[in-house]
């Protein structure tokens, strides 16, 4: 006995969720958030579940049968959220705070509303060129020449892997492409440059891109853990000595520990000489460059055959956006640029299609939301809100600077310090200054109202607070820095 399923049922069977519904839960949901973003110190910044808890709450496999939206979004608070860490929290000074924005979430919001790859300009010219405007507009406002072309792709990871690719393509004589490496004469000699202090994903592009990391020679730093670039400028003529091959350096601009500056104008000229790529990760100190007081931070980076500037490390924009550019995009579409029968369009000489400048085809429509947060910050408002981050961060220098049980370990040329706790007794080991910090750490974070971290330098554990939150205000570094100073004192009496 089939019955006709009536309407309400039928749509349970087929087609998407009905308008009336979407538009309910879409309050809903948009009200939770402007409600979370609000106050998101209502939770401990950091997530304090155990490994595995929120895996044992979910059940093993999926249901079979349709569910409530209602339910879900009621697990999504009871389930989910007691296992989120909260970026968006104004205490959140961990690692780099990757810091959205309202207009950013509305720029989301749309683009994944519809839903378009930008893959190829017709598969939706607006994404390609819009693309192709925003990151125009950005190039103009961290200062780099119009020679330089933008695109997009998710992480500075990636658009250092394709800067190492282009590197390699570029190398006279190799072909890669055609041969791989292991047909490529000497392609097994190539070495690739970037200091002690550079990103892990330099070495993993290095990995990927068949350099292997006995092709990666890392150069010493000085005292302010910037490139020497004497020492670069030996290892590359010691290299060349010996048969091996230079093909890229790569500079960073705010490097991830302590956020020091490598000489770029040297180290570009270096380049030149032996006619290396220079690619520059600046993918949290070049933002900073919107400001032209900060300008100076890409200074040499005219010279650099590609940069990459990360969006989602300090311009307000939600994960991910990674800008990337390039004087020489040419190469990273003969790089990269393969196209199949089923791609091919009658425009192709006419337009920009993505696609054939990455490992990736298919491509999200993130130039939507750095266009709405551009448009609706303007350059007045990125600036005030970087140089008040800037202001917080030499704030917190300054205390530091002034207690005699704290002690800061690197320059602050952004908005990240790093410092520690010291213990006054002369004869104090490293071990027991480390087990200090370590404790004071841990302290701090197990209270879930602030959230720190840590890193090595010269072998001596420090700690780290970066400040690129909209929402992190004097109050919030004050409160941090006095829960240090009463932490601090507390350890060290208890250790005796
Ligand atoms: C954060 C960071 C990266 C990695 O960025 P992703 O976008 O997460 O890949 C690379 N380089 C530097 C200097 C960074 O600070």
């Amino acid at each position: 006995m089939d019955e006709v399923p009536k309407k309400d049922e039928r749509r349970q069977i087929l087609g998407d969720m009905p308008p009336e519904d979407f538009r309910r839960f879409g309050y809903r949901v948009i009200d939770w958030i402007a409600d979370y973003l609000a106050h998101p110190e209502r939770y401990p910044v950091l997530s304090q579940v155990k490994p595995g808890d929120i895996l044992s709450h979910l059940p093993e496999s999926a249901p079979d049968q349709p569910e409530d939206m209602e339910a879900v979004l009621q697990d999504f608070e009871q389930q989910i959220l007691p296992g989120i860490t909260h970026w968006n929290h104004p205490a959140f000074m961990a690692y780099f705070g990757i810091t959205g924005s309202c207009p950013g979430i509305l720029g989301e919001l749309l683009a994944s509303g519809l839903n378009v790859n930008a893959m190829l300009w017709r598969t939706s010219p607006a994404a390609t060129e819009l693309e192709q405007r925003a990151m125009d507009w950005l190039r103009q406002w961290v200062g780099l020449p119009a020679t330089f072309e933008g695109v997009v792709y998710d992480t500075a990871s990636i658009s250092s892997l394709v800067a190492v690719a282009a590197a390699r393509e570029s190398v006279p004589g190799l072909a890669v492409r055609e041969k791989g490496l292991a047909g490529s004469g000497d392609a097994s000699r190539l070495r690739l440059y970037a200091s002690e202090q550079a990103h892990s994903s330099i070495e993993k592009a290095a990995i990927l891109a068949g350099i292997g990391r006995q092709g990666v020679r890392k150069i010493g730093t000085g005292a302010d853990f910037r490139m020497d670039a004497d020492a670069l400028e030996r290892a590359i003529e010691e290299d060349i000595a010996s048969g091996w091959r230079p093909f890229c350096v790569v500079a960073t601009v705010g490097t991830t520990s302590t956020t020091s500056i490598d000489p770029v104008p040297r180290i570009a000229a270096l380049c030149a000489r032996h006619r290396i790529w220079l690619h520059v990760d600046a993918a949290y100190g070049g933002c900073a460059a919107v400001l032209p007081e900060m300008r100076h931070v890409l200074d040499g980076c005219e010279e650099a055959d590609s940069l990459v500037v990360n969006p989602h490390k300090w311009l307000f924009t939600p994960l991910d956006f990674s800008a990337f550019y390039s004087r020489k995009l040419s190469v990273v579409r003969q790089a990269f640029s393969l196209v199949p029968e089923y791609l091919k369009t009658p425009e192709d000489n006419q337009v920009r299609n993505f696609m054939d400048y990455g490992p990736q085809l298919g491509r999200r429509f993130r130039a939507l939301k750095l266009w709405m947060i551009m448009r609706y910050f303007g350059l007045e408002g990125v600036r005030s809100r970087l140089r008040e981050h800037i202001r917080l961060a030499r704030l917190f220098a300054s205390w530091v600077d002034d207690h005699p049980d704290f002690e800061r370990c690197a320059p602050t040329p952004f908005s990240t310090i790093c410092f520690r706790a010291r213990l006054e007794k002369e004869n104090a080991s490293i071990q027991s200054q480390d087990a200090l910090n370590e404790k004071l750490l841990e302290h701090v974070n197990a209270t879930g109202r602030f959230f720190l971290s840590h890193t090595r330098l010269n072998g001596r554990l420090v700690l780290r607070m970066a400040i690129g939150n909209l929402r992190t205000t004097e109050a919030h570094v004050r409160g941090c820095w006095e829960l240090l100073c009463e932490q601090a004192a507390l350890i060290k009496r208890t250790a005796g």
